[in-house]
Parts: C-alpha cells; sequence; structure tokens
C-alpha cells in the first residue's frame, strides 16, 4: 500500500510502475519528483523509516550555510505528497529479473513498523510511557531512544514505528495509543511489481573509525565523528549546546582529523571523499558561531576546496580565526580529565609535535554502498575498482550503467556533494525519459 498520506484520489495499479528507484535520499528524491512531473509512474524504495537520507540529518550546507533541514523538508513533502509517486519505505529489493517484454520483474520485501501506517497521528504517546531505552541511531548514538519511536523530529513519514529486537512485549504503547494503532501481528510482506527502468540512487556508507585504533574512536568519549558533530549543531540537535560526551562540558579546544578513512590504502579506501574538507570547514564555521571562544585547529593532508565559492568558503574560514595545520595524526591518547593529546608531524615545520584538545572531531570518509548489485539476478550490474556503479559513459552519459534501462544517480556513482548530487539526479531522469520515450 502507498505511504503517500495527502495524495489526491489517483487510480494508481499497485503493481506496475515505469521507473523504480532504489533510495530515497535527496539523489532518489529529485530524481522521482522531476519524472512524476514528467506524468511517469514512480516507485521510490526506501530501507530506512523515512525518506531523506543523510542530507535531512545534516545541520547546514556549505557553502552557502543554508539550513539543511529548510531545503531537504520540503523537497521530501513535495515527494511524499506527489501524485504520480508512491513511496515504500522499510523495503529493501530482492531480486531483480528481466521479462521477455525488456520490463523487470522485482521481489520486495517490506518490514513490519508493528504500527498501522494510516492511523498513526505521530502523537508520541506511545514513546512517553515506553519503558525500554536504546542508542538513537538517528542521533548517532550520542542520546536514546525508546523501543516505539519516532525516528526524527522530521521524519517522512512522521510515523511510529517498533523496535522489536528491544521491544519488552509489555504492551504499555498499545494501551497509551489513542488511534488503537499498535498492531504486534503485523508480518513481513512480500510485494511483487513490475517496472519499465530502475534508478539505482543506493548513496553512501559512512566510514566506521573504530577500525583506526590508533584514534581511539569507540574508547575515548571525547572523540567523535563529524557526522556526531553535525547533529551536535543540527536544529534538531540532542543538546541545547555543543557539547563534549564525557562530561557534558562546553569545549573550547576542538580539532579536526581530516582524510579519517579516505585516502588511506590501510583501510581499503584509497580515493578522496571530496566532501570532507568544505563540511569540516562549515563545521569550523558553524562552531566559531556557536562558541566564539572555542579555539578550532584542523590538521589536514591538502585542502580539496575545488566547487563554485568553496575556496573562498575556506578562507572565509581563516580569516574567521580557524587554525589550519598541515599534517597528519599519528596518533591520539587520553588523558584523565578526558583531554586528548594529539601526535603529529607538522609538515611545515618537519617537526613531531604534541598537542592537546578537549574535543577531537573525526572528519569521517564516504564509503561505496555496493550490495545492491547482488539483487540483479540475469543480468550483471558492473561496479568500478571503488564498488561504486559503474558509468560505461561517463562523459556522454553519465547516468547510464552496465544494464540497459537500469540508470544511477548521486553517490551511488561515487563521493560528492549536494549540488552535484541534484544534477546527477536530474541527468539520471533525463536520461530514463528519453529510454522510457525509446522504450513504447
Ligand atoms: C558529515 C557530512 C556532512 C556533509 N555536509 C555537506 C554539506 O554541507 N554540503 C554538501 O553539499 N554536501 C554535504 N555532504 C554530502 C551529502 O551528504 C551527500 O552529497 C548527499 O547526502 C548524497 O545524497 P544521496 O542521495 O546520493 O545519498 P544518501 O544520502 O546516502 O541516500 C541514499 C539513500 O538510499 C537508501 N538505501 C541505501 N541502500 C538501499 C537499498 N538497498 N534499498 C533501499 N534503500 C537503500 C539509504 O537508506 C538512503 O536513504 C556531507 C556528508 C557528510 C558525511
Ligand atoms: S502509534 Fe499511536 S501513540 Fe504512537 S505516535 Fe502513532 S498514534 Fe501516537
Ligand atoms: S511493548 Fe515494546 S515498544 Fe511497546 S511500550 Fe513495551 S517495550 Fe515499548
Amino acid at each position: 500500500m502507498s505511504e503517500n498520506q495527502h495524495a489526491p484520489a489517483v487510480c494508481l495499479d499497485e503493481t506496475r510502475y515505469d521507473v523504480m528507484i532504489i533510495g530515497a535520499g535527496i539523489a532518489g528524491a529529485e530524481s522521482a519528483l522531476k519524472l512524476g512531473d514528467m506524468g511517469y509512474k514512480v516507485l521510490l524504495v526506501e530501507k530506512e523509516p523515512s525518506i531523506g537520507g543523510k542530507m535531512i540529518l545534516l545541520s547546514k550546507v556549505f557553502p552557502t550555510l543554508d539550513c539543511a533541514a529548510c531545503i531537504t523538508t520540503p523537497k521530501v513533502s513535495e515527494t511524499a505528497r506527489h501524485p504520480n509517486i508512491t513511496i515504500h519505505t522499510l523495503t529493501e529489493v530482492e531480486t531483480i529479473k528481466r521479462n521477455a517484454d525488456r520490463h523487470f520483474s522485482v521481489q520486495l520485501t517490506k518490514k513490519p513498523r508493528y504500527v498501522v501506517e494510516k492511523d498513526c497521528t505521530g502523537c508520541q504517546e506511545c514513546e512517553n510511557v515506553c519503558p525500554v531505552i536504546t542508542k538513537d541511531q538517528f542521533q548517532f548514538n550520542l542520546t536514546a531512544r525508546k523501543a516505539v519511536y519516532i525516528p526524527f523530529n522530521i521524519a517522512n513519514p512522521r510515523i511510529a514505528l517498533i523496535d522489536i529486537e528491544n521491544c519488552m512485549l509489555c504492551g504499555a504503547c498499545e494501551k497509551a495509543c489513542p488511534s488503537n494503532c499498535i498492531d504486534f501481528t503485523q508480518k513481513e510482506q512480500k510485494l511483487d511489481i513490475t517496472a519499465k527502468s530502475v534508478i539505482i540512487a543506493t548513496g553512501f556508507r559512512l566510514f566506521d573509525p573504530i577500525s583506526i585504533e590508533r584514534y581511539g574512536y569507540g574508547r575515548y568519549k571525547n572523540v567523535i565523528t563529524s557526522m556526531q558533530m553535525e547533529r551536535e549543531l543540527a536544529p534538531t540537535r540532542p543538546y541545547n549546546n555543543v557539547l563534549r560526551p564525557s562530561d557534558g562540558k562546553i569545549p573550547d579546544k576542538i580539532a579536526y582529523v581530516f582524510c579519517t578513512g579516505s585516502r588511506d590504502h590501510t583501510v581499503g579506501n584509497p580515493i578522496c571523499s571530496q566532501v570532507c574538507c568544505m563540511y569540516s570547514t562549515k563545521q569550523a564555521q558553524l562552531l566559531m558561531g556557536a562558541l566564539p571562544m572555542a579555539d578550532i585547529t584542523l590538521y589536514y593532508i591538502n585542502i580539496r576546496a575545488f566547487g563554485k565559492g568553496y575556496n573562498e568558503f575556506y578562507l572565509q574560514a581563516k580569516d574567521m580565526g580557524a587554525n589550519y595545520v598541515k599534517g597528519k595524526i599519528g596518533k591520539i591518547t587520553e588523558k584523565e580529565n578526558g583531554n586528548l593529546i594529539l601526535r603529529f608531524e607538522d609538515v611545515v615545520t618537519g617537526k613531531v609535535t604534541e598537542r592537546e584538545h578537549d574535543l577531537v572531531v573525526l572528519s569521517v570518509g564516504i564509503l561505496s554502498n555496493p550490495a545492491i548489485a547482488k539483487v540483479f539476478k540475469d543480468e550483471k550490474l558492473e561496479l568500478d575498482p571503488i564498488n561504486y556503479v559503474q558509468q560505461p559513459n561517463m562523459l556522454q552519459s553519465p547516468a547510464q550503467t552496465s544494464i540497459e534501462g537500469v540508470f544511477v544517480a548521486g553517490t551511488a556513482t561515487g563521493p560528492m556533494d549536494i549540488p552535484d548530487t541534484i544534477m546527477s539526479a536530474g541527468a539520471a531522469a533525463t536520461e530514463t525519459s528519453s529510454y522510457l520515450k525509446r522504450l513504447s
């Protein structure tokens, strides 16, 4: 069943689509809107409980410092309301096979929410009474959530779900729900659909710095990731200020470690993630605004400020007082008071130096998300050497993949920022439309 809560009553065959888009981040949503506006019938499949991908969780965006939520929220609600777009959240693609008529037969698995979607008003009464407290993955473990929860304030759809693995099955939410929509009998559903074309918009994974032991992430509480800092700076942030996790102190000496998990053969990711220099520079500017007395030092290898207005944005951060140090961090150690000692070779002076900071932010890289290749059963989706979706005709037709009728959008092709993601999604929509015209 479609989750479009405000869509006008149009007659939709819920099993036949012009295009299925896999992944409802900003790339998937943009391609869906473009194709929906052209009159194509679009199915948008998202494995998470909300659409919006990573962008909906960001603070502000470089280089304009516009509020990320203010840009993403209208786009995702337009997507959700669009009469030509059907959305399935908590849904994954199991198999894609080619039919004799060149269309694709797709099997989907939709996980249960244990909440009747059409009846949930998002009132959160269930959350108030749930006795379970567990880590909140949408705040990147900075805070806790309940077992029954709405993913985050601006989630779309804004509907509760039950994390059944952590649920005690006490029934408190069921008793508290004024709409009577908790349903523990819901089961996983298999859905069979056909689509004339497919767009892969499955985005990227974040590098998990736990594998770089010398940085102490996971052991030292005051070593956090840039995505955690995004949440600390976002309007829907977990605390009302930027705090360091060990003791809730407002930090005054913050360090950034660039290229964590990027340009690093030892972790299997030799390429540049393209956005980390700029998002760290953005966070430095936001921190200098939020904590005017704080000292912000950014340890970098090279600054990649290649886009329109990006070099000026970097120079602006320097003018504001951000301290850029050219040097690769060798090791981080923790002091008893939770402060951190960073050991590095200063490339300018050639000296091995140590400096103390009270919060360290690891500028984590972007990794490929290649699992989607496995769902194609009778044709091979080629991947590039870094496991991003291969673009066999990158210069002339960047959205083409190795399979006819299957296109690719956004960071599923490689690291990129939001402006490039939007352009890539537009290109994928245009190429899909041309393909559909040729097919008919
Ligand atoms: C810390 C940080 C800060 C950033 N700040 C900025 C900034 O200020 N400005 C800027 O321009 N860029 C910024 N970026 C980059 C920006 O986040 C990306 O350009 C953008 O999010 C890419 O969107 P996407 O749709 O390609 O991918 P994603 O946001 O990753 O979306 C992919 C979607 O696909 C879904 N999905 C994945 N696999 C499947 C599957 N098998 N089935 C169904 N669904 C699936 C995912 O759940 C997700 O919703 C930042 C990145 C990071 C990490
Ligand atoms: S499940 Fe019930 S109590 Fe929970 S948000 Fe939905 S309507 Fe409210
Ligand atoms: S049944 Fe599960 S989700 Fe509902 S209140 Fe109890 S623990 Fe929380």
